[in-house]
């Protein structure tokens, strides 16, 4: 139930404009889940709003639930990077991630799996459904 009410906050003013204009990504989307996890959706409603539609600028993994310039202060699983609305480009100091650019979050990701060493403990591998094509 807990897990529930956190995610319902999350996602209940977003999902009402992330359905009709991003047709192409929910096509996207729509063919690897469809696959084999019929009983999932119906199951999980709240396992729903976690599922990824939009890749993590760090590690491109598609574990954004919302577009990344809405999902403020979302942290990917699998790379822990912070999402930060604020900065505008990949080498400024991102306030969210201790002052970690983009840059630097990304070649740590492509060296050691996580953005930061610290957060190595805490990131999970991508769902084949979110490592990006
Ligand atoms: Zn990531």
């Amino acid at each position: 139930m807990a897990i529930m009410l956190h995610f319902t906050m999350h996602s209940s003013n977003k999902n009402s404009h992330t359905n009709g204009e991003f047709m192409m990504r929910n096509d996207f989307i729509y063919s690897p889940m469809a696959v084999g996890h019929g009983d999932e959706q119906a199951a999980g409603s709240s396992e729903e709003s976690l599922k990824g539609k939009y890749p993590c600028p760090c590690c491109k993994c598609i574990t954004l639930p919302v577009p990344p310039e809405e999902a403020i202060a979302y942290i990917c699983p699998v790379c822990f990077w912070e999402n930060d609305v604020f900065i505008s480009g990949d080498d400024e100091e991102s306030d969210e991630n201790h002052g970690m650019t983009l840059n630097e979050a990304q070649a740590n990701y492509r060296k050691i799996g996580a953005c930061s060493p610290d957060l190595l403990k805490h990131v999970r591998k991508p769902k084949p459904e979110e490592v990006p094509k």
